[in-house]
């Protein structure tokens, strides 16, 4: 008998196979960070108490809405001296997510009617497994079943329960092809209709959401509010003969948010204490545009960068603003790398390859934040940190995508560059990456955070 061989051990990679099956959505992947940032030292702050800080303090802030997460690693000298070193990336990934009223019966069959988040590929939803998570609210009410107000606020009091059912509670079955003979040459997939759910066989809508409920643990069917998401059941893998790509749903862009969460324990394990402040940023929503409260169109970045400036007992009673002068933020979202089937849509002397490096991305129609300044930052950086660097312009007869990069630049004033990992079919729920890639760009955001 021959030995099975073996995977090549990636550690990096097979660390972030586990990471992402556990970040399945922006909650539950801010919570992932949580527990990675809890176990190196790290502890909460709330965004309403005082930010004063002391040099060498691990701390992280999340959002209210728990979809956003900075952390930081507090420098010995103020940052109205040094500047911030910020890596940011995405927590939100295109998916499919439940109506208000979500409830349906169609065709023998109760389904969950679901509505889009961002771009994604219709068509990969199609066919596969589906489980459910998310976040579901109440209103707290007394034993007469009246609600309850915060003495200060006068806002009516909520909880929140992060659930998971990570089995297979649900299809989008696709249509056969006998009866849309023309869907492998057309075969549009119109989001109102193609893309519900069926969630069970039979029209009871109100027995099946109580079955859904007991495998929650929540009462579903007396939720509040709610933000579910279905989940592509499938668990990342790697895959290729030789293991050294990894396939699954949410790299665009968990892939960053874990290269940066690496990047910035390490960086701990280095050197403590740092001379500059180092931060971690990690926004919702950055695949419908940033706007919202936690976005990175948000205030949220600013103001705690802010407050920590101001605060910092290094400061010389200079304004907390003046930190954004030297500040430099790494953009980390993921790359198009040339795809084999399809070489021919990027430009030929632009085209990452898959494992053969990072990549920095520029466009001067500033869709990226990229200048000819940070790109020659970053060079240096990859230098220091012996990782290859590939260019990635997009066709100037294609659309160009953008990343938080513009707006984070913009709101900070803040000299930014946009870097990422290569991959393919970004916005699949089959995604696939370099295994190797993951550990270069960790590799180049530690330096960038070390300083050397
Ligand atoms: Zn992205």
């Amino acid at each position: 008998m021959t030995k099975k061989a073996k995977n090549q051990q990636i550690p990096g990679a097979d660390r972030y196979i586990d990471w992402l099956h556990e970040a399945c959505t922006p909650q539950h992947a801010v919570t992932a960070c949580v527990q990675q940032l809890q176990a190196a030292g790290f502890a909460e702050r709330d965004l309403a108490d005082d930010l004063a800080t002391t040099p060498g303090e691990r701390l992280y802030v999340i959002h209210p809405d728990g979809k956003s997460i900075l952390a930081l690693v507090i420098g010995e000298r103020s940052p109205t001296a040094t500047g911030y070193a910020i890596v940011g990336a995405h927590t939100d990934s295109p998916d499919l997510r439940l109506r208000l009223n979500p409830l349906q019966s169609t065709a023998g069959t109760t389904q969950l009617a679901t509505q889009f988040h961002g771009g994604l590929i219709r068509r990969s939803w199609l066919d596969r497994p589906l489980g459910l998570a998310g976040s579901v609210y109440n209103v707290v009410r007394n034993k007469r079943g009246v609600p309850q107000f915060h003495a200060l606020t006068g806002q009516p009091m909520l909880t929140r329960r992060l659930i998971r059912v990570d089995e297979a509670i649900a299809i989008i079955p696709d249509l056969a092809i006998h009866l849309d003979r023309e869907k492998n040459d057309k075969g549009a997939i119109n989001p109102q209709n193609a893309l519900n759910a069926v969630f069970a066989s039979g029209n009871d809508p109100d027995a099946m959401l109580k079955l859904l409920s007991a495998k929650a643990g929540v009462a579903l069917d007396e939720a509040d509010g709610f933000d579910l998401h279905l989940v592509p059941l499938q668990k990342p893998m790697r895959t290729g003969v030789d293991g050294s790509l990894v396939t699954g749903a949410r790299h665009d862009d968990l892939a960053m948010v874990w290269c940066g969460l690496d990047a910035l324990v390490q960086s701990v394990h280095a050197e403590p204490t740092p001379v500059r402040t180092r931060v971690a940023a990690f926004f919702d929503a950055e695949e419908t545009g940033s706007t919202t409260s936690s976005g990175a169109s948000s205030s949220f970045l600013r103001d705690v960068l802010v407050r920590i400036a101001r605060r910092h007992p290094d400061n010389p009673g200079k304004d907390a603003e003046s930190a954004f002068a030297q500040t430099v933020c790494l953009s980390a979202d993921m790359a198009h790398a040339q795809h084999p089937n399809f070489p021919e849509m990027h430009d030929k002397y632009h085209a990452p390859l898959i494992n053969q490096g990072i990549v920095v991305k520029s466009n001067t129609a500033d869709r990226y934040a990229t200048t000819g300044e940070t790109a020659a930052l970053l060079v240096g950086l990859c230098e220091a940190a012996q990782v290859p660097l590939q260019a990635f312009v997009t066709r100037q007869d294609l659309a160009c995508g953008t990343t938080i990069g513009p707006i984070v630049a913009a709101s900070l004033a803040a000299r930014t560059v946009d870097l990422g990992c290569p991959m393919w079919a970004m916005h699949s729920t089959a995604e696939t990456l370099g295994a190797h890639d993951l550990d270069a760009m960790t590799a180049v955001m530690r330096t960038f955070f070390v300083g050397r």
